[in-house]
Parts: structure tokens; sequence; C-alpha cells
């Protein structure tokens, strides 16, 4: 039995690690993914968790399965694909510290999953099924993802899903919407940073946002994450602003995949029942979920760099 299972893109980034007059002298390369930092995460926390979606049969595929079964993610639903290959991202830092990301896809392997290739047994075994939406950026991962997620709510599993918009990868920002509103639609739990609440919304109030968004969508739990603020939750005609707590960032990979594993892994303690979460037991998911985020910023990378489960519960006790 899984507890949990993700359909999406697992693969690797690039950042160049100091240049000289010839160019870049070296280059660190860290496994990611969103989804795939979400399972790692609740997979070091003791849970069952598992891993859809496409690689190439190549080094750099390997590779990952390799790093998604060390983190002790179940990867058959793993597709080692012969023709396409394995994406990969080249990252930009700019001088304020944030991240932007070039993409190497011929096509990339992870956007070529078909609906036939998602092992439909594993989405009936886990409890929650996670998704973003870097795999709806194009076909035929799109179709696949929708129906592994349909086929989830159809079962009457959890779902949870982050619209994780990078403007890049998609054809156009109204694309982008429309196929983000598609995923809102099937999701229990969303997680959105403020530039996505008011990319959807026009809003840059948390509390007028997420009421849109809870108006349309009847979303049970929206989470808005704000860096070293901390988070924001709506759960129905509630809503609540959770303070982060202060760390020396060095990396803030991650972070937002970490929160969101954070607050499934309390969601799951508390058996997964959304329709009679309290905003009491809300807000102490999310202050878990603040302190799991606040604490992978002070490792580099995303996957090697998740917190001990015993190092978030000492810092939630400081
Ligand atoms: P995303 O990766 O989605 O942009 P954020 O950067 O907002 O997400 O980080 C997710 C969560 O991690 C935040 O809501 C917060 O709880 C925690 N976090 C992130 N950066 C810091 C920081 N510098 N100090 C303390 N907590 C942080």
């Amino acid at each position: 039995m899984l507890d949990a299972i993700t359909v999406g893109e697992v693969l690797i980034d690039f950042t160049p690690a100091g240049s000289n007059e010839y160019g870049f002298q070296s280059f660190s390369a860290n496994p990611g993914g969103a989804p795939a930092n979400v399972m790692a995460a609740l997979a070091k926390w003791g849970r069952k968790s598992g891993f859809i979606g496409k690689v190439g049969k190549d080094t750099f595929g390997e590779f990952l399965q390799q790093v998604l079964e060390q983190a002790g993610v179940d990867t058959r639903g793993l597709v080692l694909s012969e023709p396409y290959r394995t994406t990969l991202a080249f990252v930009h830092l700019q001088p304020d510290g944030d991240r932007s990301f070039s993409f190497y896809r011929s096509p990339g392997a992870d956007m070529m999953l078909t609906p036939e290739e998602v092992q439909e047994d594993l989405v009936a075994e886990a409890g929650l099924l996670h998704f973003g939406s870097v795999s709806l950026t194009d076909e035929p991962s799109a179709s696949a993802t929708l129906h592994a997620v349909r086929l989830a709510r159809s079962l009457g599993k959890l779902v949870s899903y982050d619209p994780n918009l990078r403007p890049a990868l998609w054809r156009s920002l109204d694309e982008a919407k429309l196929r983000i509103r598609e995923g809102l639609e099937l999701a229990h739990i969303v997680k959105l940073s403020e530039e996505e609440l008011e990319f959807l919304t026009g809003e840059q109030n948390l509390e007028a946002g997420t009421e849109q968004l809870y108006r349309e969508f009847k979303t049970p739990i929206i989470l808005v994450t704000l860096g070293a603020e901390g988070s924001f939750f709506r759960l129905g005609g509630e809503c609540r602003r959770v303070p982060g707590r202060a760390v020396q960032a060095v990396d803030t990979t991650g972070a937002g995949d970490c929160y969101l594993a954070g607050f499934l892994l309390k969601l799951m303690e508390w058996g997964g029942a959304v329709e009679r979460l309290d905003a009491a037991a809300a807000q102490s998911m999310a202050a878990f979920a603040n302190a799991a985020g606040a604490l992978i910023t002070l490792r580099k990378g995303a996957i090697p760099a998740i917190p001990q489960l015993a190092d978030i519960e000492a810092f939630l006790k400081e």
C-alpha cells in the first residue's frame, strides 16, 4: 500500500558553480522536480510514497531512478523511455538570490508520458494523489496527468495540487490559466504562491483572492506560501496567517515542496478527512509545514536538503 503518489516530472537542475574568462568551471547537478520533491519528503518522514512519470533510458534518467529509490520513493510507476531524453534544467541565479530556469527538452521524456502508461493500480493503492502544472504544459503528459487525477477522484482519493506556474513552459499565459483552472476543479488541497494567486484572481489581497477561488472551485484547503513571512490558509469561510520562523536561508530550492509535504504529512496523521478539518488543526499543520519549509533552506539543493522529522519537531519546540 502507498500513502501518497504523484504523477509528474523529475529532472536535474544544473547550476553554474564558478566561472572564469573561458566559461563555467563546473555545474552542481541537483535532482529535483516539484512533484518528486514532495514524494521524497514524505518518504524521508516515514510515509510510503510513489512516483508515476517518465525519464529517458540514459545516464540522467538512470541516475534519477536511483535518486528516487535512495530517497525511499517507490518507482514502479517510473517509465524509462528509449527514444526520448531526460529533461534537464539550467538555473539562472539572479543577484537577488531568485532563480529562473532554461529547460532542455528535445522533447523531454517527462512530457511524453501517455495515459496508457499511467499504472492505474498504483493510483488505486495510494491514499492521496499529488500533481503539479509542469506536466500539464503539453501533450501527451497533460492527458496522462489528468487521467490519473480523475481516476484518483473517482476512487475517492484525496487530491493535492501545486499550480507551480513556470511561464516560460507555456505557449501562452491564457492557456496556462485555462489548464490551471482545470487542475483547480479536481483538487481538495491547493498550494499557491502570492504571485500565482494574483495571476489566477487578479487579487493581491490574500483574503479576497482565496475567497474568489473558494467561491468558484469550492477547494476545501487553500494554502498560500509567503517565503520568510510564513504562510496563509483558507478553510472554507475561515482564513488565517501563520507566521514563519526566521532562519539564515542558504538556498530556497524546494521550500514550497517541503512546506506542502509537511502539511500533507500532518493531514494524513489527521486521517485525511478534509471535511472535518477545523481552523485550529489546520493552523498547527501550517506551523509544521512552515518549519519544514524553513529548514530545507539551510542546505543547498532540494531532495538532499529535506530536513529530518526529528529536526522539524525540535525546531518547532525551540
Ligand atoms: P515557494 O518555493 O513555493 O516559492 P516559499 O519560498 O514561499 O515557497 O517557501 C515555502 C515555505 O517555506 C514558506 O511558506 C515558509 O514557511 C518557508 N520558508 C521559505 N523561505 C523561508 C525563509 N527564508 N525563512 C523562513 N521560512 C522560509
